[in-house]
């Protein structure tokens, strides 16, 4: 049993609809919480509206410190609550834990940052007349945050937002929701004020629709799928509240004749099945050039192959389960119909056997395609989940027609020893990160955010600040 926690407390709700949280590596019901509606929702909103003025009015610095401390409790409390996450989740405790060092460390970027929240003077605007350039807060922010990367998601959104002034309300996956409400708790327990964080439990359209169009919200901060992200700027739209949208993407790594194979071909394995695939900027599409084709594919699947799959608390599991039966459904379904249109089956295409696993849990093998047709649905569609399809092409012209051939632009790789022709290429790629010759590792330094249809909006950098800020303009005149 897990309650929403609301002004410093966990609230319970009577008469409320509970939702079972199930592992998924074994179906078993590791906790329930609450199916929030508008009231209850409403009620975490007006909590924070309560402690707004307060946090506010504190000093940047020591909002700062006060996340910091809070943070640090956070991660000493990293061997609790990476099992809580790998219990809803179904990650690998090694990621789970990377992933609550992770929350951690963004926090600090942002705690970093708080003694840098600067504005603007502009003198001799008029005689005896200068201009500041003031920021302040956009009030109450609601962040949506999907079920793949519970804790780092909502870490985005949390680190900017109270940094700068902000209070949050969150809403976590209806199916994720256990590790965000003792993280609450425990940031609550280290100092931070009550109303400041709270979390509300519920499903996307009762609870999330009731957050994102709540006439107090001023901020929607959401993760998530393309879909949902346009209906929610849809819902937003009503009062005109500032929105960023971190969605899906369809990421290419590009592979030229010059590449270091060794080291591409590991990066797109990791790329693809960390987090057994489900990741928003995870590597979705290889376009490999064709004089190197057969040795990178080589290395590739001899890569996958040394993958383990199995539960996430077991020893030396790469591979944890997907998280819900429904995305292995709709894996499988993408998968059939790129073998339906020639796709060469290299690897996995089905469920392990033999091992009583998939008898259990949604455990899918790692599987990797070559050539389905160019436009299957593993070309058009987000696969989110540990199956990879991998194109031959001529040249970096053609690498970069299909590239850009998407409607997402999240993140894209290339790999070349040619700097000249990675950074043209850089240039021309419809994505809002390229990694050159490197893994893709999203630095909370670097501003992030999708292209076309992957979002709106920047987390992470200095650059997530603007996205929590009003600026104002203030003119003053010296003489009266
Ligand atoms: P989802 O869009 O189904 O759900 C995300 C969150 O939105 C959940 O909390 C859900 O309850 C809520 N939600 C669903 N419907 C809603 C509605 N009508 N109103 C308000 N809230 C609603 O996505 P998901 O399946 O949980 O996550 C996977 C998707 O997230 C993938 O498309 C992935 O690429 C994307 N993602 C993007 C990033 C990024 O930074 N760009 C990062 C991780 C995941």
């Amino acid at each position: 049993m897990a309650e929403p926690f609301i002004n410093g407390g966990y609230v319970e709700f009577s008469g409320l609809d509970r939702m079972a949280i199930v592992d998924p590596a074994n179906g078993e019901e590791v906790g329930d919480v609450p199916a929030s509606g508008a009231a209850e929702v409403d009620q975490a909103v007006r909590s924070a509206h309560d402690a707004f003025p307060a946090w506010r009015d504190t000093p940047a610095s020591k909002r700062g410190e006060i996340l910091g401390l809070a943070a640090h409790a956070v991660l000493g409390d990293v061997e609790e609550l990476a099992p809580l996450l790998t219990s809803e989740q179904g990650k690998p405790l090694r990621e789970a834990r990377l992933e609550i060092r992770r929350f951690v460390h963004t926090l600090e970027h942002y705690v970093g940052l708080s003694k840098n929240i600067r504005g603007g003077y502009v003198p001799d605007l008029d005689v005896d007349t200068y201009g500041l350039i003031v920021r302040r807060p956009v009030g109450i922010v609601g962040a949506i945050v999907p079920w793949n990367f519970p804790t780092t998601l909502l870490a985005n959104k949390l680190g900017p937002a109270l940094v700068t002034g902000n209070v949050v309300v969150a809403k976590p996956s209806d199916t994720t929701p256990l590790t965000t409400l003792r993280i609450a708790e425990i940031m609550h327990e280290a100092g931070l004020p009550a109303g400041v964080f709270n979390v509300v439990t519920g499903t996307g359209p009762e609870a999330g629709e009731a957050l994102a169009g709540h006439p107090l919200v001023r901020k929607v901060a959401f993760t998530g799928s393309t879909p949902v992200g346009k209906k929610l700027m849809a819902l937003a739209a009503g009062d005109l509240k500032h929105v960023t949208l971190e969605l899906g993407g369809s990421d290419p790594i590009i592979v030229c004749d010059d590449a270091n194979l060794d080291r591409a071909a590991s990066a797109a394995s990791v790329g693809r099945f960390f987090n057994a695939g489900q990741a928003c900027l995870a590597v979705k599409r290889v376009f490999v050039f064709d004089s190197v084709a057969d040795e990178f594919v080589e290395k590739l699947v001899a890569k996958v192959r040394k993958l383990r799959v199995g539960p996430g608390t077991a020893e030396g599991v790469m591979l944890g389960p997907l998280h819900s039966s429904g995305g292995r459904d709709l894996v499988e379904e993408q998968v059939q119909s790129a073998v339906d249109s020639g796709a060469k089956v290299l690897h996995g295409a089905k469920r392990p056997e033999g091992n009583g696993l998939s008898e259990r849990g949604n455990f899918y093998e790692p599987t990797l395609l070559l050539e389905p047709s160019r436009d299957s649905r593993v070309a058009t569609e987000e696969v989110f989940g540990p199956a990879l399809p991998v194109w031959r092409v001529g040249g970096m012209e053609e690498a970069l027609e299909l590239a850009n051939g998407s409607i997402f632009g999240l993140g894209s790789s290339i790999w070349t020893a040619d700097l000249n022709r990675a950074s043209e290429a850089a240039e021309r790629i419809e994505a809002g990160y390229t990694w050159i010759n490197s893994p893709q590792v999203v630095y909370d330094e670097l501003p992030f955010g999708g292209w076309k249809q992957s979002g709106h909006g920047k987390e992470h950098g200095i650059e997530a600040l603007d996205f929590y800020t009003e600026t104002k303009a203030v003119v003053v005149r010296r003489a009266t």
